[in-house]
């Protein structure tokens, strides 16, 4: 059996989100075909050339520990996918196809964020300053995405009229 330590912790958590950050690499472009504003396809846009560099990071941070990297199955992404595709299923071709998929995408960035705080942790524990720089930055992209969505979904809802309600 293999030995449980912090850093097997780290090693499985970062395969996890290896995981997830292919999967979303490969679902924002669906994303941004479904989007109807210019703002949201611009910033799933955005959003995807970050994922492109976040994936490098993270092949980056595999071989601070000496592993190659490796994808297992991260079920929580599925799920949240699973969900993302169904919202896109119901609210597709309507006035509130920007509103789903904002909250389908903020649900990813907010998996994201706890991945990656717990990761910066584990790596600071383990004394691994360069891990903790690539994931931190990481971190903050995942944020700020984040925040962004969040004052595109505020906008679009000032748009509203009280009837689509
Ligand atoms: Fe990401
Ligand atoms: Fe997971
Ligand atoms: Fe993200």
């Amino acid at each position: 059996m293999k030995e449980l330590t912090l850093t097997s912790m780290f090693h499985d958590t970062l395969r996890d989100i290896y995981y997830a950050e292919r999967k979303i690499l490969k679902t924002l472009p669906k994303m941004m075909r479904a989007a109807q504003s210019e703002d949201l396809r611009a910033a799933f846009q955005k959003h995807a050339q970050e994922t492109e560099v976040q994936v490098e990071r993270l092949q980056e941070v595999f071989a601070l520990i000496g592993k190659r990297p490796q994808a297992k199955t991260c079920p929580a992404i599925d799920g949240i996918m699973d969900e993302g595709d169904e919202v896109m299923d119901t609210y597709k071709g309507t006035a509130l196809i920007d509103a789903g998929l904002i909250s389908s995408a903020q649900a990813v960035e907010h998996y994201e964020m706890a991945r990656y705080g717990s990761l910066c942790l584990l790596a600071q524990t383990m004394g691994n300053a360069d891990a903790v720089a690539l994931l931190k930055e990481t971190l903050q992209e995942e944020e700020a995405t984040d925040a962004a969505l969040e004052a595109l979904a505020s906008k679009l809802m000032v748009g509203m009229s009280a009837e689509a309600a």
